[in-house]
């Protein structure tokens, strides 16, 4: 079964964006779970999830991925930045309870300047701390290009993360192919290489997502700008045989190219021709 789906605006609500997801041909949907730059959040509307429900349980969504704000930095050196990454997750967490069973995708975040050890001890700590027994929530670590001081731009170093998280059964990883591209890994010619690294690092058993994007950039630019598939480094043949690869077989496979709703379902309809099921 292909679950794919795109990046939706949240702003109209759930049941938006189940509508939306049904009008464009996905059967899953990422959003962000409050102003990404920012960091209110709106109030979830009971009344809203439930019909959202209905129709996800109707229609056989695959599990939707929720994404944390950008400005969300579990490592930063800034206390008052790591309170708010703390405050907000763990708002975000009690929120993700009405849509039960989904994904929480995070950006590992940016140790500026402290070191990578540092930064990957400091988002396990927080991660430690937000993480509950009882959540049915997954939390993602994204696989990241490497830019700047952002750590999770290696498999190595989300590993080690994934070390020290105390509750296993509550953690995994979104892998994005412009992000590992630009990381260094060999997406477009050698897929099944990439695969194996994944599982002899961290394990497949982790790999729960991946972001379906091409790159404006060459392998190991470090530069992290998505394409509009097969208008990238990567190609439409790299993007289809990640969604055929038996590694990824199963999880929701979101689109977050730039562009419009006509765009996103052009796409998912390539994507859908290009998947041999
Ligand atoms: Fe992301
Ligand atoms: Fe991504
Ligand atoms: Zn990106």
């Amino acid at each position: 079964m292909l679950y794919i789906g795109c990046h939706l605006s949240s702003s109209k609500g759930f049941e938006a964006m189940g509508k939306t997801a049904l009008e464009i041909g996905a059967n899953t949907f990422q959003f962000f779970t409050r102003n990404p730059r920012g960091g209110k959040a709106k109030a979830i509307d009971e009344e809203d999830v439930k019909r959202f429900l209905k129709t996800a349980e109707r229609e056989g969504f695959g599990r939707i991925v929720a994404h944390a704000p950008y400005t969300l930095n579990p490592c930063s050196a800034s206390e008052k930045v790591r309170n708010f990454a703390f405050t907000a997750m763990e708002d975000d967490m009690r929120r993700m309870e009405y849509i039960p069973g989904n994904y929480y995708n995070l950006h590992p975040g940016s140790h500026v300047g402290q070191g990578a050890e540092r930064g990957i001890e400091m988002t396990a700590e927080l991660l430690n701390r937000i993480i509950k027994p009882s959540q049915s929530t997954v939390i993602l670590l994204e696989t990241m290009a490497g830019k700047g001081s952002e750590i999770g731009g290696t498999f190595e170093e989300l590993k080690a993360i994934i070390e020290r998280v105390e509750i296993k059964e509550k953690i995994g990883v979104c892998l994005d192919t412009c992000h590992i591209s630009d990381g260094g890994y060999n997406v477009k010619d050698d897929l099944d290489s990439v695969a194996e690294e994944f599982d002899r690092v961290i394990g497949l058993d982790y790999l729960k997502a991946v972001h379906i994007n091409d790159s404006l950039n060459p392998q190991g630019s470090h530069k992290d700008r998505h394409a509009p598939i097969g208008k990238g480094t990567l190609g439409t043949g790299a993007i289809a045989a990640v969604i055929n690869h038996p590694s990824f077989r199963g999880i929701p496979c979101i689109l977050e190219t730039p562009n419009d709703l006509e765009g996103y379902a052009r796409e998912i309809k390539l994507l859908k021709e290009a998947y041999r099921g």
